[in-house]
């Protein structure tokens, strides 16, 4: 198993849910954690609770669909935090479930800016700098949305569908060089995804999880980990990861 110890990793989309139990796997594992989102003190509560040195830990607050923001905030991290060994696009969401021809257009683009953009933005500000240290690995967080579509599914699917092209192209471009690209697919997790679909109605958000017992973000981030820890010459190009009562 490959040693992370202090190397440093970047989450976006820390605040919460998948982000947040990476931040805590990683840190055990003694890298050096850089944690991202757009709620400043929901981030700060979640960092205080990692009980981190101020060494060991750095937050940024950061829309990762604001591309001048992302330039600026990577281009400006303080010298003893500017050399990003991981990378792991997690930021993420989905809005609504209705049909395309009754779709939202605010909803749509919340989507495609955040899970396709965002992701292109830190990519393209973070990985020249792997390329140039000759090492690095980039963790995208996809979906089974990006394999299969379900009713209502069709921009969220859309922008997964595209979070896996952008993968695959991805380790294509960076082939002969020692950067790695994955692509970490999960079916159900129980998150604050749904209330977040679902504009904040509980009651709604909580009828998704009927009849299955959902993955945790815990075990999401254990396979991500897993990716991270493989020895240098193997790249873990994609893995799906359901509950077994999912279809
Ligand atoms: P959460 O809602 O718990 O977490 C989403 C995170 O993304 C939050 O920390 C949020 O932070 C951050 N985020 C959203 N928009 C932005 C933005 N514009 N800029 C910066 N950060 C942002 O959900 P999950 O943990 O479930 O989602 C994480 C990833 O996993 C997403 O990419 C999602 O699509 C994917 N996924 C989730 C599944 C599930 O069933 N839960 C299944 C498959 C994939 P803040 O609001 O503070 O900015």
């Amino acid at each position: 198993m490959l040693s992370l110890e202090n190397q440093i990793v970047l989450i976006t989309g820390a605040s919460s849910g998948i982000g947040a139990a990476c931040a805590k796997i990683f840190a055990q594992a003694g890298t050096k954690l850089i944690l991202a989102a757009r709620r400043w003190e929901r981030l700060q509560e979640f960092a205080k609770t990692l009980n981190l040195p101020a060494d060991k830990i750095h937050l940024l607050q950061l829309d990762v669909c604001d591309r001048i923001a992302v330039e600026s905030t990577i281009s400006n991290l303080p010298p003893a935090w500017s050399k990003i060994d991981i990378l792991i696009n997690n930021a993420g969401l989905s809005r609504g479930l209705d049909k395309l021809h009754e779709g939202d257009f605010q909803d749509w683009e919340e989507m495609i800016d955040t899970n396709i953009k965002g992701l292109l933005y830190l990519t393209r500000y973070v990985v020249p700098g792997m390329v140039k240290r000759n090492r690095g690995h980039v963790i995208n967080i996809g979906s089974i949305a990006g394999h299969q579509t379900y009713p209502g599914g069709n921009v969220y699917c859309g922008t997964k569908a595209a979070v896996k092209a952008i993968s695959e192209g991805l380790k294509q471009d960076l082939l002969g060089t020692p950067v790695r690209v994955s692509s970490v697919d999960p079916g159900m997790v129980e998150t604050e995804f749904s209330e977040v679909r679902f504009h904040g109605d509980t009651e709604r958000a909580k009828k998704v999880y009927e009849g299955v017992t959902p993955l945790t973000p815990d075990d999401v981030a254990d396979v991500i980990f897993f990716c991270a820890t493989r020895p240098a010459h193997v790249n873990i190009n994609e893995v799906i990861l359901m509950p077994v009562d999912q279809a």
